[in-house]
């Protein structure tokens, strides 16, 4: 192979594997690799450094599946933290949206996905299994289901309620309805049915 045609199929791979990025199709993830190779210095090698140590020392948390380098993350090892309360979680970043708020000082647990009969994603490719042994711990009061409220979300949600309803424990579901500032005029209609089976008295 000439030394041309190996740096050709060097920079097709890094397109390729750009290309496999979510949301970047084959023409963004080529003008993405020009732009690195561009800013070589300044971009292209800290990022292919920055990459390569994440990878290298990023761990997931053997207990809830959140990101740490430690085999058990921060979180889970936080003794300040409620150990009778789980918030289950579809990915990290989820996590990350819930403990922003500084509100909730429980414990989590990442699901890493959702059911979906679509994209052949079973229950055993989920974190379930270690969230079922967790929910038997008797210090376990109550584990709040924060799926999404998409269908795929709801879906997860029902089928881990079926299986931990026989445990004895509170199991609750976020509620869902009109945001903070909302006007009824601009929400859709799945909102807008929630909110209003959901209603409280005043
Ligand atoms: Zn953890």
């Amino acid at each position: 192979m000439s030394k041309n045609t190996a740096m050709q199929s060097d920079l097709e791979n890094l397109i390729k594997y750009l290309s496999k990025l979510p949301g970047l199709g084959n023409r963004s993830a080529k003008r993405l690799a020009l732009h690195l190779l561009k800013n070589k210095t300044s971009l292209m090698l800290p990022l292919a450094e920055s990459i390569y140590r994440t990878a290298e020392n990023i761990k997931k948390c053997t207990e809830c599946g959140n990101y740490d380098t430690a085999e058990i993350c921060n979180i889970c090892s936080d003794a300040k933290r409620d150990n009778s309360i789980i918030c289950v979680v579809e990915d990290v970043a989820d996590l990350w949206a819930m403990d922003r708020s500084g509100m909730y000082r429980g414990k989590y647990h990442v699901l890493g996905g959702t059911l979906s009969a679509m994209d052949g994603v079973g229950p055993e490719d989920l974190n379930i299994p270690k969230l079922l042994q967790r929910t038997k711990n008797e210090e376990v009061k109550e584990i709040i289901l924060a799926t999404n409220a998409t269908v795929q979300g709801q879906t997860t949600a029902f089928y881990i309620n079926d299986k931990l309803k026989d445990l004895g424990k509170n199991i609750t579901r976020l509620a869902h309805g009109i945001p903070i500032g909302g006007e009824l005029d601009f929400l859709d209609e799945g909102t807008l049915n929630t909110a209003m089976q959901a209603r409280k008295a005043v």
